[in-house]
């Protein structure tokens, strides 16, 4: 570092005359000690658990650990510095390291493609709900100190080619340190990262930009390819033309957040369930597993064929899914959404979006409550095709960590509740109070669901499925929110509730067995056997279809 007097041509002079010059190199390193020192909170807290703190050999380690992420955030950003572009690039890392950092530590977030497309597809609602005002003095420390300083830095200037030796040197002594740190840990971190794979995605700023080269380059491949048509040989059965048949309508509710654990129907010490409890025709299903932990990943997939069985994430975004499959064979299909978007299931179908002009008692400027996506709805899938109907309602559910607004005042029944989406300022009990509160009304929208149909005007024969797309940490082991790789996720965030009512006529059309379906409900199951049911429910046919993948098949007769 030199300091010198500003030339009085130079732009950022400061007042008091001691403008400070660097190399873009000497900034660079600066910058990559700050995020190793400062950014990485969370992934020096995995790092050292289970490491005894008295011993030497762990603070070694810790050293040497510390300097080949040095050195390998070093090697990625010092080529791309130079006078003019060293400042905006560094500020972009610090900005990005103080956010991904800040949301690492308070949650435990992994930031790994699928959380980033996550992320990326956030809406401002979301990201306004995200923000909280306890991150103000972190941010300040995080990123307006070092952007500060980092802007109070002039860059020096050198001819190219003369520095270009000095700049050579640097990098391969930085390399040379980072291989070396790297040598004499390698047994050690080779280990634990194989055994914590997603460590690494707690490493910021690396994570990010990793994550985003990952999720752009996947965007890229996928925006030059059309769905891939599936089930094209899709046709009704027999069944569905029978004489005399009356048309049909079924309703799959997507819930959003709601876990296994806290519903009701499933056991749960609390009675988060009352109303669909008391109607004695709902069967639930108690042991269903997600195929993500987070709507990006479960939503495409639970609407494929191949589900978590056959995991292939480029597979499924690059495919049709099972609305295409039945709106091919016929059925009319509709997507109502009140939440960030359909993830690609429903491109090219009829659908829509709920706001204050379809439900203007639900919706304030800024969200619905769920009960927006039955307001008008009759009249709505009246103006659908004749025929039957498949009519997916996307909830906002449990989505965190705002629960308390998930809900209207009448359904703050467990007190007291978190109001803060800073969750680590609530008690235990607070944030299980707002989210089973959530859960409350969640069981309201499927009773209310659930009456409607039981009344249809029209005479249909009518069904409601309702399943949600991922479970949800509470702060057990520390872990807020879901979105933890699936190989690592605790069971909170991958088993979710289900449920199945079927009208008298529905369910003996289809020679369904009540009491058998409510046995299988005891049975494992999973996101996996969605596309095979819905396929069976509405008497469509094709190469696709597995029947041991239909929990329907076995029960009936
Ligand atoms: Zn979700």
């Amino acid at each position: 570092m030199e300091f010198r007097r500003p030339s009085p041509r130079t732009l950022f002079v400061d007042p008091a005359g001691r403008g400070w010059r660097m190399s873009s190199d000497a900034l660079v390193l600066l910058a990559c000690a700050w995020f190793v020192a400062m950014g990485n909170a969370g992934f020096w807290h995995a790092w050292l658990e289970g490491r005894p703190l008295g011993s030497p050999g762990t603070w070694a380690q810790f050293g040497a650990v510390a300097v080949a992420l040095f050195a390998l955030h070093f090697a990625f950003i010092a080529p791309l510095a130079n006078r003019w572009t060293v400042r905006p690039l560094l500020s972009l890392l610090v900005l990005v390291t103080a956010f991904a950092g800040y949301y690492i530590d308070r949650y435990t977030v992994y930031l790994d493609p699928s959380m980033l497309r996550n992320v990326l597809r956030t809406d401002v609602k979301e990201a306004r709900e995200l923000f909280a005002w306890a991150m103000l003095p972190y941010l300040l420390l995080h990123a307006v100190l070092p952007l500060w300083l980092l802007w109070r830095v002039q860059p020096l200037q050198r001819p190219w080619l003369a520095a270009l030796p000095r700049r050579v040197g640097l990098w391969l002594l930085v390399a040379l340190a980072g291989m070396g740190a790297l040598w004499s840990v390698f047994q050690d971190a080779a280990a634990t990262m194989r055994n914590h794979r997603e460590m690494r995605y707690l490493i910021t700023p690396g994570n990010v930009v990793w994550s985003l080269a990952t999720v752009l380059g996947q965007d890229t491949r996928q925006a030059t390819r059309v769905q891939q048509a599936i089930g094209t040989d899709a046709t009704r059965t027999a069944r569905s033309g029978a004489a005399g048949r009356r048309p049909m309508r079924v309703v799959l509710v997507v819930g959003e957040t709601a876990r296994a654990a806290n519903w009701g129907l499933n056991g749960y010490s609390r009675q988060t369930t009352p109303l669909l409890a008391a109607m004695p025709d709902v069967l639930p299903f108690r042991q269903v597993t997600s195929c993500g932990t987070n709507t990006e990943v479960s939503l495409p997939c639970m609407f494929s064929p191949w589900g978590r069985r056959q995991y292939d994430e480029a597979r499924i975004r690059g495919s049709q899914t099972l609305l295409h499959v039945l709106q091919r064979a016929g059925v009319q299909v509709f997507w109502r959404d009140n939440q960030s978007g359909c993830k690609g299931v429903c491109d090219g179908l009829a659908s829509e979006t709920v706001g204050k002009a379809t439900a203007p008692d639900f919706c304030d400027g800024e969200r619905c409550l769920d009960e927006a996506l039955l307001q008008g709805l009759g009249p709505r899938l009246a103006q659908l095709p004749a025929g039957d109907q498949f009519v997916v309602l996307h909830q906002l559910g449990n989505h965190g960590p705002a629960y308390d607004h998930r809900y209207p005042e009448s359904f703050r029944r467990f007190v007291p509740v978190c109001d803060t989406p800073d969750l680590r300022r609530c008690s235990r009990e607070q944030i299980v109070n707002a989210y089973d509160n959530a859960l409350l009304y969640t069981d309201h929208l499927l009773a209310r669901a659930i009456d409607w149909l039981k009344t249809d005007p029209a005479g249909r024969d009518t069904a409601l499925v309702y399943v949600s797309d991922h479970g949800e940490s509470l702060g057990e082991n520390g872990l807020y929110l879901h979105g933890v790789p699936y190989a690592i996720a605790p069971d909170v965030q991958t088993q979710v509730p289900m449920l199945v009512w079927l009208s008298d006529g529905l369910a003996r059309r289809q020679g369904i067995d009540a009491e058998c379906l409510r046995r299988r409900g005891l049975q494992p199951a999973s996101h996996d056997h969605l596309f095979h049911s819905l396929l069976g429910l509405l008497d469509v046919q094709t190469s696709l279809y597995e029947p041991s993948l239909d929990v329907f098949a076995g029960c009936r007769h």
